[in-house]
């Protein structure tokens, strides 16, 4: 993989004449993708991956910021960070968070789960720092102790439901966009906890075709392994109707080769049609993470960069039609 980041840069240093091409663009999407997935997977403990998170949001000029919370065995620490609005102009009302849990469990280092998330957050909160959203502020969350039951996220949401509570945060988001999983392949996995998160799919992949003319292939589904994004979708279901949280929109984002994905949602039907897994019949992708296996060398970062480029045209689609949105009511008032 390196060798193919590096052939990439040495092509598009013959052709180019100066400019940075898509592809030299391309090419240093994808070495600061592996630099931070590395940083992140090579840190010793939990401290060390979330302090190398820290470093990268400092050389972007955004300020980390810690959450603690009581964990039921040991403390945890979200970490956020919150892009500025620019400075000319009314601050958007909305927002966008987009989410990673930054923790692994004990084998391997943690590089596809989920140092990749974790460096696709820092990438788009980079792009939208550059060129801000019309209708959301962007913040990002890394979260902890994902894998002991998605207890960083949950305890978020929770604060944030909360003001008193400590560390609450910036409240619920009007979009959440988890991303586990995303470190390889040519195929987004969009996942819709329900129905209604459903039409933001959609429009999020008709956006991605303003990245290269198609869609981004992406399959769309409500099947899924669980993921931070669920506390979200659960506060949602107890929110007073009407209420900001009720209409939160939740989407999580994987990226894979489309096969895995096939794969895997056959073995979550499987699963839920009272399948017992085994070790022999586990799909690729839930046979490679959680084991010595998972480290930077099964990462592929041109792969990462191509759908961070499809990802940020889809959010910037969802971005836009949240103005659609709310046109309407504006053209009523002029037209009184
Ligand atoms: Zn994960």
């Amino acid at each position: 993989m390196i060798v193919h980041v590096a052939a990439l840069a040495l092509l598009s240093t013959a052709a180019g004449g100066g400019g940075e091409t898509g592809e030299a663009a391309g090419a240093g999407v994808a070495r600061r993708f592996e630099r931070r997935v590395v940083a992140v997977a090579a840190a010793e403990a939990l401290d060390g991956r979330r302090d190398a998170i820290e470093n990268e949001l400092r050389a972007l000029r955004l300020e980390p910021q810690r959450r603690p919370f009581a964990g039921p065995q040991r403390e945890g620490t979200n970490l956020l960070a919150v892009v500025p609005p620019p400075a000319a102009g009314a601050a958007p009302e909305r927002t966008l968070m987009l989410g990673a849990h930054l923790d692994r469990v004990e084998a391997g280092t943690g590089a596809v789960d989920n140092a990749g998330g974790c460096a696709a957050v820092l990438e788009l909160l980079g792009r939208f720092q550059a060129r801000p959203l019309t209708h959301h502020r962007v913040v990002g969350l890394w979260f902890d102790q994902e894998e002991q039951g998605l207890l960083g996220s949950r305890a978020f949401v929770e604060a944030a439901g909360d003001p008193a509570a400590p560390g609450a945060a910036a409240g619920l988001p009007d979009l959440f966009v988890n991303f586990d999983v995303f470190a390889y392949g040519d195929t987004l996995w969009a996942h819709h906890p329900s129905e209604d998160d459903r039409t933001a799919a959609r429009n999020f992949v008709a956006g991605t075709a303003a990245a290269g003319g198609e869609p981004f292939p992406t399959v769309i589904g409500p099947l899924y392994p669980p993921s931070d994004h669920r506390p979200f979708a659960a506060v949602r279901e107890t929110a007073e109707p009407g209420s900001p949280a009720a209409e939160m929109t939740v989407l999580s984002l994987s990226l894979l080769p489309r096969e895995q994905i096939v794969e895997t949602v056959a073995f979550l039907e499987a699963m839920e049609g009272g399948g017992r897994p085994t070790r022999a019949g586990l799909p690729k992708i839930l046979a490679l993470i959680h084991t010595a296996n998972d480290t930077p060398s099964a990462v592929r970062p041109s792969e990462a960069a191509a759908a961070i480029d499809a990802v940020e045209a889809g959010l910037r689609a969802l971005d836009a039609a949240a103005g659609a949105e709310a046109a309407p009511a504006t053209d009523d008032e002029t037209n009184d």
